[in-house]
């Protein structure tokens, strides 16, 4: 029996593996949750799952849970420090770090270093201090397995091999719901477009990262960490069905892939249950229906997040903590309709632009970093309200 906690149960990722341990009840137990602000659900999971302690970053949120689960033998805390205190429970054996952004950086990292496995589908902390994380890991003997699909399939596609015969990683992007739009019509997306993604249901913030490929970008800086390839070996391949989910070549030219249909709970299981497979009830992928799969290469000057995620990872240092942090300002500001769609791609080239860049030797040069890009890419989304801006 694993004992989890799941950073980030109420979110799409959360409640996915929710599902997976409400099926497998004999193999995994969870033991601890965490919440931003969405006490509703929390409570029906607490309920439902009785965890020990959980913590909701939200003061205010976490004292109406408190009532609410008053007589219940679940713990309640809340703040910052309620999260890290769940994220180093003494008898977690995995952590699933599952929150959205900057935020799961602390918990994520305070587990690390209280020796816990972890699950990553947080990728934004890896992008900020990726490291940073992987020294902690090393000191503490601690595995990061990747949920995230992509690297859950390169990581599937290695397995059984040598690190040194690699060649190249192949990140494969849906493209995202924007794919076959001009720039001169991306002026006008509206947040309800943009989280209209073909293939994938997840939260909000990653929804938008798709539609401008800021996705694939953080995804090349995490990948770059996750398993120590330089970013001159790591590509990215549009690939709208979403059935290969990315490719690993090797020295003798020989490609080796992971194929399935686009479902959250095949990566997440694995990440769960390594090095076995948990025998899941989805859909079979069928090739012979699907018939056809496409492949292009990226389009830069309609989607330019993605070069701005090399050019974060060759100037390295703070400069993909300034990269991840202007991005999130600026899809928080197109979600809230104070800039428009091609407004993110210009908040985050300008804050990169202003930003001089320092080595990361601790935590703390990292989260100075952080805040320094918040608070100039939030000016910048003060002046490029109306929302029509174009990055050039
Ligand atoms: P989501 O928005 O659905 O859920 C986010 C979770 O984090 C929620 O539980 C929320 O309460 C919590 N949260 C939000 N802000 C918080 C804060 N400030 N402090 C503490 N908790 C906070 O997001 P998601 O789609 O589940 O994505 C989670 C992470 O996984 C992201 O980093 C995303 O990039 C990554 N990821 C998601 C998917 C997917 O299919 N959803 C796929 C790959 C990677
Ligand atoms: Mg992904």
């Amino acid at each position: 029996m694993k004992k989890l906690v799941i950073l980030g149960s109420t979110g799409s990722i959360g409640t996915n593996t929710l599902d997976i341990v409400s099926k497998f009840p004999a193999k995994f137990h969870v033991i601890g949750m965490t919440a931003g602000t969405n006490v509703d659900k929390l409570e029906e999971q607490v309920r439902t799952f009785g965890p020990a302690l959980v913590a909701m970053s939200d003061e205010a949120a976490a004292q109406q849970l408190r009532v609410r689960c008053k007589g219940l033998p679940t713990k309640v805390l809340g703040g910052a420090e309620g999260l890290v205190q769940t994220a180093t429970m003494p008898k977690a054996d995995l952590v699933i770090s599952a929150i959205v952004g900057g935020a799961g950086l602390l918990p994520t990292l305070a587990a690390i270093k209280a020796g816990k496995s972890i699950a990553l589908a947080n990728k934004e902390p890896m992008v900020m201090a990726g490291r940073l994380m992987q020294e902690e890991a090393r000191k503490a003997n601690v595995r990061i397995f990747p949920v995230d699909s992509e690297h859950s399939a390169l990581f599937q596609s290695m397995e059984g091999h040598r690190m040194a015969d690699i060649r190249r990683l192949i990140l494969t992007a849906s493209g995202g719901p924007l794919w076959d739009l001009t720039t001169e019509q991306m002026k006008d997306v509206t947040p309800e477009e943009a989280l209209q993604h073909p293939n994938w249901k997840m939260g909000p913030k990653i929804t938008i990262d798709s539609a401008t490929l800021m996705n694939k970008g953080l995804e090349i800086v995490e990948a770059r960490w996750l398993f120590d390839i330089p970013a001159s070996q790591i590509e990215v391949l549009i690939h709208r069905e979403s059935i290969i989910h990315s490719l690993v070549e090797y020295s003798d030219r020989s490609v080796i892939a992971q194929l399935g249909l686009p479902d959250m709970r095949t990566p997440i299981a694995y990440a769960m249950n390594y090095p076995e497979r948990v025998p899941l009830d989805l859909p079979s992928l069928n090739l012979a229906e699907i018939g056809r799969l496409s492949f292009c290469a990226p389009d830069d000057a309609r989607f330019p997040c993605l070069r701005f995620g090399y050019e974060a990872l060759t100037t390295g240092g703070t400069m993909p903590a300034v990269l991840n942090a202007a991005n999130e300002i600026a899809v928080q500001a197109f979600l809230d309709r104070r800039i428009g769609f091609l407004g993110i791609a210009a908040t985050i080239r300008r804050t990169m632009d202003a930003h001089i860049p320092r080595e990361i030797l601790t935590l703390e040069d990292a989260l100075q970093a952080d805040v320094w890009a918040r608070g100039h890419a939030s000016g910048i989304v003060e002046v490029l309200s109306p929302p029509s801006a174009v990055v050039h």
